[in-house]
């Protein structure tokens, strides 16, 4: 290969970039381990899978494929409209919500604007701010001694805005760290958010609320017309691999969206599936009740076993993990189970453990017990 490297061309918001680092896949560490039976709780996904009607209708359009997909996703927007109670022409489809996240960074921000978001949230957050050359504005998180360590910190985010910012991120709850802030702090929080900024509420895991006070923001639309939810079908609609999500805002936002969006964002087989899929909420309901039973379940234990776990209203737990951290990780992996480090979030000393059905989640407290007393 020839030594000069024509990447380095790349403008330098791109190339002083992180990438994005992804769950390790099962078939990756059969491979390096020579092992079978690996499970996965690395990033989120939803161990039931989709609902059978997804499927079926997945397999009836496969033969369609060679057909572009209906780029205004007709069926799909209308289909939402109508279960959440909005207009069509508020919605905006993405190729998964993280396109979304991306799509908002490009249509609101530039040189010299500036984004707010919480120094653990999301990590797609900081790199679609510097993809645009725009100001990311990372604000300290809650201190790991607070009721909600290394969660959102409302009102130091409420003193990080100015008149440059255009985009502030909150994930309710919060990937990695599972942390949330009640309904009406939030409500409170985006009252003060003064009307050139939008606020993008990410709301990937809405459906896992399970009790817990979480809002629901496409609600707050009318009050907000500077609100955009996010929600998406790769959590709770076990639909993680097809890449499917939407925005709800002002059909002026979506306007602005539809402008960046590529004209065919999401395939006619993830079109299919996320329609299909919208019928079945006993299919959903089920897969949320045993993450929330067992969210509760797995936390005990962990703290049964001196291990420290953070609030969650996600499918998934984030513990402290300690100086050993990374010996540990490489002993589940060598378990077979694949949680998910966190050194990209500078959190070297903390892993995130998605929640399985309640066999995985045995098998991954067993490995667990195992490595601490090793
Ligand atoms: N937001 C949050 C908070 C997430 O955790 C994720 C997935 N890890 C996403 C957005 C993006 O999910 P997707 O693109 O699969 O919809």
């Amino acid at each position: 290969m020839s030594p000069f490297n024509p990447g380095d061309l790349a403008v330098e918001n791109v190339r002083t970039l992180a990438p994005y680092v992804p769950g390790k896949p099962i078939e990756e560490l059969e491979r390096e381990l020579g092992i079978s039976g690996v499970i996965k709780l690395a990033s989120n996904e939803n161990p039931f899978g989709p609902s059978p009607n997804a499927l079926a209708a997945m397999h009836a359009t496969l033969s369609d494929a060679w057909l572009y997909p209906d780029g205004s996703g007709h069926q799909l927007k209308h289909k939402l409209a109508a279960k959440l109670g909005v207009d069509v022409a508020q919605i905006t489809l993405g190729n998964g919500s993280n396109d979304l996240l991306v799509l908002l960074a490009e249509a609101f921000l530039e040189p010299g604007l500036e984004a707010v978001y919480s120094r653990y949230a999301f990590a797609v957050y900081p790199n679609a701010v510097q993809a645009t050359g725009a100001t990311g504005v990372v604000v300290d998180a809650l201190p790991e001694d607070s009721p909600m360590p290394l969660g959102h910190d409302l009102a130091a985010m409420q003193r990080a805005i100015t008149d440059r910012t255009r985009v502030v991120f909150v994930a309710n709850p919060n990937n990695p760290t599972g942390t949330y802030v009640e309904a009406h702090e939030l409500h409170a929080f985006i009252k003060q958010v003064p009307s050139h900024a939008i606020i993008a509420l990410d709301e990937a895991y809405f459906e896992y609320a399970g009790g817990l006070d979480i809002q629901n923001g496409i609600r707050w639309l009318d009050e907000f017309p500077n609100l955009v939810v996010l929600r998406t079908f790769s959590k709770a609609y076990g639909l993680a691999g097809l890449r499917v999500g939407y925005s709800v805002s002002h059909p002026s936002v979506a306007d602005m969206l539809n402008r960046v969006r590529q004209a065919f964002n999401v395939s006619s087989v993830a079109l299919a599936g996320a329609t299909a899929a919208l019928d079945d909420d006993a299919h959903v309901s089920a897969s949320v009740k045993v993450a929330v039973t067992e969210r509760v379940r797995v936390a005990e234990a962990l703290r049964a076993l001196d291990t420290p776990v953070l609030p969650s209203a996600g499918n998934f737990l984030m513990m402290k993990t300690g100086p050993q951290t990374r010996a540990r990780f490489d002993a589940l992996l060598r378990a077979g189970i694949i949680v998910r480090p966190l050194g990209n979030y500078q959190l070297p000393e903390h892993l995130r453990v998605t929640l399985g059905t309640v066999e995985q989640n045995d098998r991954f407290l067993a490995a667990w017990r195992t490595i601490l007393i090793a």
